[in-house]
């Protein structure tokens, strides 16, 4: 068990994605619930879906996970509880073509 870092993306998409917004497709492919922001430690309410880059680690894939919006603007590198879902942010593979199929992201 080893929790997870991450920065922020500096790419974040233009529009939203067919699910509406980043934490819905968060919500939609995850198939968990968050009761607050997976950063240790924090767990506000105030949840938006960021795309995020796993830090310390070669896998270079861009990720979207839900975050508070005081850690969704943040520069640092954030630690993420270890059980936090990971959903791709590659459109090719969630809800951008084709029937919603559930994606299962590497666990490190
Ligand atoms: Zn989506
Ligand atoms: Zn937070």
């Amino acid at each position: 068990m080893q929790n997870v870092k991450v920065k922020i993306s500096s790419i974040q998409p233009e529009k939203p994605c067919r699910c509406g917004n980043s934490f819905q497709h968060w919500k939609n492919f995850s198939h968990r619930f968050i009761t607050g922001c997976p950063v240790v430690g924090c767990g506000k309410k105030d949840i938006v879906g960021m795309h995020v880059e796993k830090s310390e680690s070669s896998d270079k894939e861009i990720y979207i996970i839900p975050l508070c919006t005081e850690h969704s603007v943040s520069k640092d590198e954030l630690e993420i509880l270890e059980a936090t879902k990971f959903v791709s942010a590659d459109l090719k593979k969630t809800c951008g073509e084709g029937f919603m199929t559930y994606i299962d992201a590497p666990v490190l």
